[in-house]
């Protein structure tokens, strides 16, 4: 029997970075009856998702959207690109770009991983010279892609993008970029095509607000050439009949009807307020700034090292020595209906994760800290100083409209 200290009453807070949580906006477009996928009025939905999803990624060119998660999206991208036994390039920034060098693996990909030694490594975003450095060192060009995640959901780290394609640029190296964008998109700047990536890998549950359950590739010139020859086996992921039906809005197998217009609710939710995606990304950057102010003033541990990179996703917040975050993270459950996020892998019990992606405001953020700070204390953590009264000063001090005009 569960027994729990508090009446489940009024809404579960669910702080986690993703699932985030589902605007009623979104709930109530994916309540309408399911259509025929091959009837007329699908099409109409089936370019509109289409569209909306190229805008949200920066891109004119084709993103395919699967029924899948974050993960399928991720063997999608390099089963379409390559071939058995290619050389691929990837850097471990945290759990996710650990996971997708296992899955590389696993698909008998020759896989060599980039990274800072020891701790450091899931501080810091990827480290761009040391990618120009084994790239300039590989003459043969054998290395046919680059693998990098933009937002290390893991630890709360970004990675900057545009200095990875410089990189690449800089020897004149052939192989792909693939970026995994399955938390940053929707809530941390993304640029598909100004940033000159090949495949970028999203998913729903994250910065598009969405329920779990669609993966995205949004696709280059250069990804479409390559898909042509690549020689992985691949026939549900592969992007060719999909990209092709697309361009009539509809797709070759059933797609999940109601979550696509919840997409669409999404799309429009991020493109058509005051400022657009630039207001959206602005309002992370400023929520993530309220919540590093409490953890600072706790004084705790933020688990990026590098100002640079902090995510406006998501803050890692480093338990001290001795406190198992997870401890800390289920005295708050209980006593207050707060989900946080766990430490993936090598960070497990030292630190829990913030979300701030999607659909936040500065109260729902602020009951994040509250409960934070009561569960910290009652796990017998040592406080610097009151988080919360240091989020309410900035929150109230930094109005959300000053930030989005300058966004504008
Ligand atoms: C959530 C996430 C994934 C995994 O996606 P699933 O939808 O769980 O398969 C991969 N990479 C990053 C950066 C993520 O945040």
């Amino acid at each position: 029997m569960l027994t729990l200290d508090f009446h489940p009453t009024g809404r579960h807070f669910l702080s986690i970075p993703g699932p985030s949580p589902v605007p009623d906006r979104i709930l109530r477009a994916m309540s309408l009856p399911t259509i025929d996928h091959r009837g007329p009025e699908f099409a109409v939905l089936g370019k509109r998702v289409l569209s909306g999803i190229q805008q949200v990624f920066r891109t004119r060119q084709p993103v395919v959207i699967y029924p899948g998660s974050g993960t399928g999206a991720w063997e999608a991208a390099l089963c379409n690109v390559l071939s058995p036994g290619d050389a691929v390039l990837m850097y471990e920034t945290g759990q996710f770009a650990a996971l997708w060098h296992k899955m590389a693996v696993r698909l008998g990909l020759k896989t060599e991983v980039l990274g800072l030694p020891g701790a450091e490594n899931w501080r810091r975003g990827v480290q761009a010279d040391l990618i120009e450095k084994r790239l300039r060192a590989d003459t043969q060009h054998e290395i046919k892609a680059v693998c990098v995640v933009h937002n290390e959901t893991s630890t709360g780290v970004t990675s900057d993008i545009q200095a990875v394609r410089r990189a690449i640029d800089a020897c004149k190296h052939p192989a792909l970029l693939l970026v995994d964008t399955i938390s940053g998109l929707g809530s941390a700047e993304y640029q598909h095509d100004a940033w000159g990536v090949d495949v970028s890998i999203s998913g729903s549950q994250k910065g598009l607000m969405l329920p779990p359950g669609l993966g995205f590739n949004a696709l280059s010139a250069r990804a479409i050439e390559a898909s042509k020859t690549a020689r992985m086996p691949k026939a549900y992921w592969a992007w060719d009949e999909m990209v092709e039906m697309n361009k009539t809005g509809y797709f070759p197998t059933t797609p999940n009807t109601n979550l696509l217009y919840g997409l669409a609710e999404a799309c429009d939710m991020l493109l058509q307020q005051d400022g657009g995606l630039d207001a959206v990304w602005a309002r992370h950057q400023r929520w993530a700034e309220g919540v590093r102010t409490a953890v600072r003033a706790w004084g705790l541990e933020i688990q990026c090292a590098d100002p640079a990179v902090y995510s406006p996703v998501l803050t890692g917040v480093v338990t001290p020595e001795g406190v198992d975050a997870d401890k800390v993270r289920q005295v708050i459950w209980e006593r207050f209906d707060l989900s946080l996020g766990t430490g993936l892998g090598k960070v497990k019990g030292r630190m829990f994760r913030i979300g701030h992606l999607g659909d936040c405001n500065d109260l729902t953020l602020m009951a994040a800290l509250s409960g934070s700070e009561m569960g910290l204390k009652l796990a017998g953590v040592k406080l610097a100083s009151s988080g919360v009264q240091a989020a309410m000063e900035y929150f109230a001090g930094h109005p959300a409209t000053a930030v989005l005009k300058k966004a504008a």
